[in-house]
């Protein structure tokens, strides 16, 4: 699980979680030639956000930078979150090891103003403190939500959560959000925070979010049963949305002025 999203006229990378994909994105940023500087908004530290961290090669550079946010998971920050996963157990080299120059935010709820963007959060259901990302650029609104359960408490009417939710999302211009189950997985999953893409794309309609993506796809959906499931999302697509797809490798998603590239293994 590794996005980024590209803001014409900016040089500085913006790329939110380090799963796999994270390593692939290293690669062809070295292979680019330039010197990076970059900031990196993790969602939470579970290993498929996390996995590519170690690997990611401008990591290995003294003339990179890079600036690395995540919310706080109860007492503990984002500096000693890290370095955890990169102690001697796990891995041979420490984060002080890593030669570019790093620093570790723990980003705490509240909205962060950059140059050409800014970026704040709301907390996901999930099992462990997770981040939903807003990012506006100009008048655009992307949200990056790959680990949410939408329906925890189905049986209630509207929890705060869903209302907060769908105040969050509304009228986005991009939706990035966890669909890994479909309904029928879904009622035997309840609780393992994560959401089935019949409500997700529900939620997204009465919400008029414009493009919607669904991304997190469970481990033991291959290609050809993703494929079955893309073909019925289609089959129940309206025209309310511009774009609706099941998320790619590789794959580029461009609004108006901005362009997203996906990068994703789990
Ligand atoms: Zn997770
Ligand atoms: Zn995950």
């Amino acid at each position: 699980m590794c996005v980024q999203i590209e803001i014409s006229g900016n040089d500085e990378l913006l790329i939110f979680d380090c799963g796999t994909g994270f390593r692939n994105l290293g690669n062809d940023l070295l292979n680019s030639g330039t010197v990076h500087k970059g900031r990196i908004f993790i969602t939470h530290p579970h290993w498929d956000h996390l996995q590519g961290f170690p690997f990611f090669k401008p990591f290995y550079n003294k003339d990179c930078w890079f600036r690395i946010y995540l919310p706080p998971q109860g007492e503990i920050g984002c500096k000693e979150i890290l370095s955890g996963h990169m102690s001697n157990t796990f891995f041979p080299v420490s984060m002080d090891m890593l030669e570019a120059d790093l620093n570790c935010e723990t980003f705490q709820p509240g909205k962060k103003l950059f140059e050409d963007y800014s970026i704040e959060y709301m907390w996901a259901t999930h099992t462990v403190p997770t981040a939903i990302y807003k990012i506006k650029i100009d008048d655009k609104t992307i949200i990056f939500s790959p680990d949410n359960e939408l329906m925890r408490d189905k049986g209630k009417e509207t929890t705060q959560f869903q209302e907060d939710f769908r105040a969050f999302i509304h009228g986005a211009d991009l939706l990035i959000h966890d669909a890994q189950f479909t309904s029928e997985q879904y009622a035997t999953r309840v609780g393992w925070g994560h959401s089935a893409w019949e409500d997700v794309v529900e939620i997204a309609k009465e919400e008029k979010v414009k493009r919607l993506c669904l991304i997190h796809h469970d481990p033991d959906n291959d290609d050809d049963k993703l494929a079955m499931i893309e073909n019925e999302i289609m089959d129940q697509a309206d025209s309310s949305f511009e774009s609706l797809n099941l998320a790619k490798e590789g794959q580029v998603i461009s609004l108006p002025r901005i362009k997203v590239n996906k990068v994703i293994a789990e």
